[in-house]
């Protein structure tokens, strides 16, 4: 049975390379019918908040890569952590340290000086025990040969035994090290897949050498190589939004965000667009890149659309009236209709949230440079006409069509000349659908006085 975790460190928000660490690791276990947990690591109390937990367990939430099993809290097993290491340090596999702070930074410069790879001399190594409990302990590594780790992305990686070290497992505070919790964790919570980022690639040779003193099986590693900025560094707060939740402010979909992640290092053929369920089936490890990938907004916005496009007028509906920005009030129908002319222009929920403010809610407000060139004098009578003529029809599009074809014939102008002006009268600004399936969506009497209120506004600027 495969069993996937998510482990993030509570020290901040949760950020678009974490969710697609954390979608990885879930899809992989709903492809295999697995199990997926999340693990909140938040040993480093001075860097861990609780603001942090809670913001990154609800990005988590809002994306649906929900927990099968209860949450784990690292803060919560100290004791458990304590416990191991005492047994480590038993079993002659692990000591404690009380070496100082200056005595470490002598030996390092003289590793340094004699061009070796700095690591703690072991001088603590065998001393009889019995010294209290406040100070680090730390893991008798085996520098004498190099560990392999076999990696799912990077196949086999190998670390010199000179780059291994006594590490500290625990410190003096009594809280564990990362590497000394995670293997425990991981152990205890069956872990089968160990999903994360490539950062942690090289950590693998201390957890497995742990993993082989604890007498623990070690799991399948699958190391996801980095996101990097538009610009080929590693995606960091410059590089725009990187918390999860501002694309959820900003009306972007869950389901859009995962299947931008989940294309961003992994392929199947050439499918741009994948439902969730279509991800779950098709997720595997064997397809993850090896190269990193670049974050792109725009291509993250097109995905968004496409999402959007091919989601239920019903459900768009919903998602309209949850808006916290939706101000205008308008009937269900009407809403309906609306998003139909609508959703095929948006990028995003909020664009709809948008557009629909601007089209129901009165008074109009023009946008400014687009009323300067388009209500002009030179329109002036041919809209005097147009609003004339709206009056007497019966409030459908072919009618609508025929009476403002009809002004056009009478003034010599082509229909370009007047659709930008009524645009701007009815909706404010010069975006919009076709300017019959626009108005359909008004009151016949709304889009009487909203183009009889741009007749006034030319002859204003007229004088
Ligand atoms: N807490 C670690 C991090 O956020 C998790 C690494 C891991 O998954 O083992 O980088
Ligand atoms: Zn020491």
């Amino acid at each position: 049975m495969v069993r996937t975790r998510f482990a993030p460190s509570p020290s901040g928000y949760l950020h678009i390379g974490g969710v697609r660490t954390a979608l990885y690791a879930w899809l992989y276990a709903k492809n295999q019918d697995g199990k997926f947990l999340i693990r909140v690591e938040d040993t480093d109390i001075e860097r861990s908040s609780k603001e942090s937990v809670v913001s990154i367990l609800e990005g988590m939430q809002w994306l649906g890569l929900k927990e099968d099993e209860e949450i784990i809290f690292q803060s919560d097993r100290f004791d458990i952590y304590k416990e191991r290491s005492k047994e480590l340090i038993s079993d002659g596999k692990a000591y404690q340290c009380d070496c100082t702070q200056e005595r470490l930074n002598d030996i390092r410069k003289q590793q340094i000086n004699n061009g070796e790879n700095p690591h703690y001399d072991g001088h603590c190594r065998d001393r009889a025990g019995g010294i209290d409990e406040n100070h680090v302990v730390r893991f008798k590594s085996d520098r004498s040969q190099s560990v392999i780790i076999t990696d799912q992305v990077f196949g086999q990686v190998e670390v010199g035994g000179d780059e291994l070290d006594d590490f500290i497992i625990m410190r003096s505070n009594g809280a564990p090290t990362y590497h000394f919790a995670v293997v425990i964790d991981d152990f205890d919570s069956g872990i089968t897949h160990v999903i994360r980022g490539d950062d942690h690639l090289k950590n693998s040779a201390k957890h497995i050498q742990l993993m082989q003193s604890l007498g623990y099986p070690v799991p399948c590693f699958v190391h996801l190589p980095m996101i990097l900025g538009p610009d080929g560094s590693r995606l960091s707060k410059r590089h725009g939004a990187m918390n999860v939740l501002h694309y959820k402010d900003e009306g972007y979909s869950p389901e859009a965000i995962l299947n931008y992640l989940v294309r961003l290092g992994w392929s199947k053929g050439d499918q741009e667009i994948f439902s969730i369920e279509e991800m779950i089936d098709a997720f595997n490890l064997s397809s993850i890149n090896k190269a990193s990938a670049k974050f792109d907004i725009e291509k993250l916005l097109w995905v968004n659309q496409q999402h959007l496009m091919s989601t239920s007028n019903q459900k768009l509906l919903h998602m309209l009236n949850e808006h916290p920005e939706l101000t205008a009030s308008v009937n269900q129908d009407t809403a309906l209709n609306f998003i139909e002319a609508y959703k095929n222009r948006a990028n995003t929920i909020n664009d709809l949230v948008v557009n629909c403010n601007d089209l129901f809610s009165e008074p109009i407000k023009y946008d400014q440079s687009s009323a300067e060139k388009f209500l002009k004098p030179n329109i002036l009578n041919p809209m005097i006409d147009v609003h004339e003529s709206l009056k007497e029809i019966e409030w459908n599009k072919e009618s609508i069509s025929e009476s403002l074809k009809t002004v056009c014939k009478k003034h010599e102008i082509g229909f370009g000349k007047i659709g930008q002006p009524i645009r701007i009268a009815v909706t404010g600004g010069t975006q919009s659908p076709s300017i019959d399936q626009t108005l359909i969506l008004l009151e016949q009497s709304t889009v009487i006085d909203r183009i009889g209120a741009a007749v006034d506004y030319i002859k204003k600027i007229s004088n």
